[in-house]
């Protein structure tokens, strides 16, 4: 289970979040204390000894893990997967709510003093995801009972119909969950921040779906749950591969896409708009004079003022759209799936100008030895070119959008140029 944002971002001190989130949070925690509360019956000697084995089997797989994360954590400071779900979920499908709840919250308190305290994650944050795991596992627990129980025979179909909405159910509400605190924390969150990319899905389906065998194994031949350790650790290395592609792929001082990914993407895209015959536009933006923001305060408060452009640039388009840093102080922005026609040719200009606009009107601040420093009076020069009016390949739009940059640059900058429409001759009637 990845918790709810990277580290680094440092935003989540519980009282300096929105009330609402607060609320939230705080309401998500009593739900889950009152769940366990009121599912308090005495447990059986048999079921403390299965939550203690899966106690257990986690602290043993995270002990081995620990190793994997750390490659993985020092090669990415992105999100983090720890997959403590095959326990927990095991344990929601085998044991009564409050043993379950007492094997997550036992799960998590070792997670925290191993991994996420070193990673300096906010205690509060932890919490709400155990609380969130905690209710998670409850809903997956009810659905089983629900349906009869773990599968007991070949035939037994309702009980694999049962396990496999359990394993639905969990990631639903540990999804909403989580993406409900993200919404009231974040400005304009996308859909993938709210719920996470495809491959953190897959490897966390993944990861329960290995839970649920355990369960199954546990509840018959409990040896056979040793199976489980060699292809979760392999998980973790899918985990590692994956991390290592985006580091690959990111430009470190801007977070954007670096300029060899922005063109993987952007030929990709661009064939495919190509194909479906829509339209897209490329955007090159090159700063002013940027070699007078490093002359006048040096690189580390260019480098600063670069991060904050690159973020500012990201803001100002859509989900879907396209943004690279291209080398130095230039940006590659790839528009897909513009409307067609005259209305498409107005957004690409709209955009563009606004770039310039969000620009003009920033003031970076920035640490410097001597205390904050407000850097302003920035601008950029933007030039544009589209498909398939000015080519229909990335490499023939690139460099129509680097003609018109030119052109903005010489025309006086802070300005933005788009290529000449290209005049198509009509055919002469009767040729
Ligand atoms: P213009 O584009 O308006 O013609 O002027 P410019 O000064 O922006 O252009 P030029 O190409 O002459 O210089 C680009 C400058 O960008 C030079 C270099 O100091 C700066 N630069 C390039 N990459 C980086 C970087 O990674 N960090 C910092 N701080 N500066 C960079
Ligand atoms: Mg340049
Ligand atoms: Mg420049």
């Amino acid at each position: 289970m990845a918790d709810l944002a990277p580290p680094t971002t440092g935003r989540w001190e519980l009282w300096g979040l929105p009330p609402r989130a607060v609320t939230v949070v705080l309401a998500v925690e009593a739900a889950a204390v009152a769940f366990v509360v009121a599912g308090g019956a005495v447990p059986s000697s048999g079921d403390v000894g299965l939550a203690a084995f899966l106690t257990v089997l986690s602290v043993v797989h995270t002990e081995l893990a620990t190793g994997i994360e750390r490659i993985r954590r020092r090669a990415a400071q992105t999100s983090y997967f720890d997959l403590s779900s095959v326990w927990t979920f095991a344990a929601a499908l085998l044991l009564p709510p409050m043993l379950a709840a007492a094997v997550i919250a036992a799960v998590y308190l070792h997670l925290w003093h191993r991994v996420w305290r070193p990673a300096k994650v906010p205690l509060h944050r932890h919490i709400y995801t155990t609380a969130t795991v905690v209710l998670a596992a409850g809903a997956a627990h009810a659905v089983v009972q629900q349906s009869g129980g773990l599968p007991t025979g070949a035939a037994d179909a309702s009980g694999v119909a049962g396990i496999a909405l359990a394993v639905l159910l969990y990631v639903l509400v540990n999804t909403v969950l989580v993406a409900a605190v993200i919404v009231l924390t974040s400005e304009r969150p996308g859909f993938r921040d709210l719920v996470g990319g495809w491959d953190d899905n897959t490897v966390e389906i993944a990861t329960i779906c290995l839970g649920a065998l355990a369960a199954v194994a546990l509840g018959s031949t409990p040896g056979l749950v040793a199976l489980v350790l060699p292809p979760i650790l392999v998980l973790h290395r899918a985990v590692l591969v994956r991390q290592l592609e985006e580091v690959a792929s990111t430009d470190a001082k801007t977070g954007l896409l670096n300029a060899a990914a922005w063109q993987v993407q952007g030929t990709r895209t661009v064939r495919r708009v190509h194909r479906s015959r829509g339209t897209a536009a490329v955007l090159i933006l090159d700063l002013d004079h940027f070699k007078a923001v490093n002359d006048s305060y040096g690189h580390l408060v260019g480098d600063d003022v670069l991060a904050a452009v690159a973020a500012e640039l990201r803001s100002a388009v859509r989900e879907q759209d396209i943004v690279g840093r291209f080398g130095g102080e230039e940006f590659v922005v790839l528009l897909p799936d513009l409307p067609p026609g005259p209305a498409g040719d107005t957004e690409m200009r709209a955009v563009a100008e606004r770039l310039r606009q969000r620009v003009a009107c920033m003031a970076v601040a920035v640490d410097t030895p001597d205390g904050v420093l407000t850097i302003g009076g920035l601008s950029v020069s933007v030039g544009g070119a589209a498909v398939p009016i000015d080519g229909t390949t990335l490499e023939q739009v690139l460099n129509a959008a680097d003609a018109s940059l030119y052109i903005a640059k010489r025309d006086g900058r802070n300005l933005v140029r788009f290529a000449a429409p290209v005049e198509i001759p009509t055919p002469r009637s009767g040729t």
